[in-house]
């Protein structure tokens, strides 16, 4: 172990009730570092009884009316106050998800500036999330409010554990409610020392439980709890749909936010040496392991094989190692998951694609580390055109006209992210009204922040986070409707 892996503590506890405290069955996880398969820490694994500990916390605090008493602004200056706490925190935080993430230093700071993002916008709006007064005529008062759910139940995937647990638990207090997060057993550390910051900031005592368990059983019984109000969701499609199944029971609201497959257009007249470098960002970032990667890109056949040379370009000369190198890319989250992205790489071959570089993992060094990869001549239909890889693998498709790049882009069950590059505005506007997915990036990818909505349409969920529409998703309308005349 270098000295930085040795400054991570050996041991941490969950957060319930504003305590640090081991699982009530005293067991630990063993969180291991993806570049190199060594464990540098154990968590305290939270038991569905742990479950319940930390839901009666937030109960009681929002029975408390803690929040509810606080103006909203002193909601959002609390919530200032854990940005400048998360602040002292920074090199902790770096330094765990590079350990526990694989993510490169500089991927670790940018999280936490993306968290702090979240954190000083959602504060902003705190007061600013108004109701409406609805004229009904003479003699009647009609005005709408916005309610708090309650215990909102928070469930984080592990490629993004910070900012996608923060920006939920910052847009659940703010609006009153009380949170209860399972953070993800492969990556949980990070989400402790936003625990740590909420503490040190001062945050009631119950709003915020942070628990770190399996999802079979302490995810499954979270969701499943028989207190809880709302369930924000972030990981997979199949596990989503059992967290709805739970939901159903008891008719809980739920923001899914769940897979992609997302594809970027390349019209013949878009500056391909931009392309290249878009796409090849858009797939290799963090090692193509966040769920709005730009994972297929739809060619005109005119410019495919320019543009795929130029992609290998891109793939080939991307260092990789891990993240406390600097390298370009880091090792994918665990063995498990190596596994699955060489076994469709593999599948990709069987089914006739052209493997271009890439696809399987660097041998003969330990750490789940796979190679970039790039798969030309890709058919529609074939499964590595319709899976999710979450991996480093961008598959390359041709198409002959608009329509028919459409067709393929709308063609998965997926529908979070799409992407087209062209300099004809009209042709950039026409497409980005065909693309059925809830973010279109045009002439680049990713170009939102904070401040724009995102989620996803078919099996990608539903739901909003980031951007204004987010802080809807935890409150629910309520009318008063009043009757002035005597
Ligand atoms: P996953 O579904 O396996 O796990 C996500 C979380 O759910 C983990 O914390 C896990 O412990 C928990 N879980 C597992 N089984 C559960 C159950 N039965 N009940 C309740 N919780 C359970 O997903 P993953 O492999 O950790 O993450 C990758 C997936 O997440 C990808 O599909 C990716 O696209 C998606 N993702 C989506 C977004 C988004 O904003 N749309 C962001 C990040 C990741």
């Amino acid at each position: 172990m270098g000295d930085t892996v040795t400054s991570i503590r050996p041991y941490w506890k969950n957060f319930i009730g504003g305590e640090w405290v081991d699982g009530t069955g005293n067991e630990r996880i063993v969180v291991t570092d993806p570049a190199t398969g060594a464990p540098i820490a154990e968590v305290a694994r939270a038991m569905p009884a742990d479950v319940d500990q930390a839901v009666a916390a937030a109960r009681r605090c929002f029975d408390s009316r803690a929040l509810a008493a606080m103006r909203p602004h002193q909601r959002g200056e609390m919530m200032l106050e854990v940005a400048r706490q998360l602040d002292e925190l920074a090199d902790d935080i770096a330094t765990v998800e590079c350990f526990d993430n694989g993510k490169t230093m500089a991927a670790g700071h940018a999280d936490i500036a993306l968290t702090r993002r979240y954190l000083s916008y959602y504060a902003g709006m705190a007061d600013k999330l108004e109701g409406r007064q609805i004229p009904l005529g003479e003699g009647v008062l009609d005005y709408t409010t916005h309610m708090p759910f309650g215990v909102s139940a928070q469930i984080v995937p592990w490629n993004g554990p910070l900012p996608v647990g923060a920006r939920s638990i910052t847009c659940a207090l703010l609006t009153g409610n009380t949170v209860v997060l399972k953070s993800p057993e492969d990556s949980p550390l990070s989400l402790f020392l936003f625990a740590e910051a909420c503490e040190r900031a001062g945050v009631p005592k119950g709003a915020v439980n942070i628990l770190c368990g399996y999802g079979h059983d302490t995810g499954a019984a979270l969701v499943a709890h028989g207190d809880i109000d709302h369930i924000v969701f972030t990981g997979s499609v199949e596990t989503g749909r059992s967290v709805l199944r739970a939901a159903s029971e008891r008719i809980i609201p739920c923001i899914m936010e769940l897979g992609g497959k997302s594809g970027g257009i390349v019209y013949p007249d878009a500056d391909l040496d931009r392309v290249a470098k878009s796409a090849a960002r858009a797939i290799f970032h963090h090692a193509g392991q966040i769920c709005s990667a730009g994972s297929r890109l739809i060619v005109h056949r005119s410019i495919h094989d320019d543009l795929v040379a130029r992609l290998k370009g891109e793939a080939e000369t991307r260092t990789i190692g891990p993240g406390i190198d600097g390298c370009d890319m880091g090792p994918l989250i665990s063995a498990r998951q190596l596994d699955r992205v060489e076994s469709l790489c593999r599948v990709g071959v069987e089914e006739g694609a052209t493997l271009v570089t890439g696809g399987s993992r660097l041998a003969g060094r330990p750490g789940h580390f796979m190679a970039p990869t790039l798969f030309s001549g890709v058919r529609p239909e074939m499964r590595i055109a319709r899976e999710e890889f979450f991996g480093p693998v961008l598959v390359v498709l041709p198409f002959d006209t608009p329509d028919e790049a459409i067709a393929i882009a709308n063609g998965t069950d997926y529908g979070l992210a799409a992407g087209v590059y062209t300099n004809d505005l009209r042709l950039a506007h026409w497409t980005a009204d065909r693309l059925v997915a809830g973010q279109v990036y045009v002439n680049d990818w990713w170009t939102g922040g904070v401040e724009t909505p995102f989620g996803g349409t078919k099996r990608s969920g539903y739901g909003r986070e980031k951007g204004q529409e987010a802080l809807l998703g935890y409150v629910q309308t309520k009318n008063v409707g009043i009757r002035l005349s005597p």
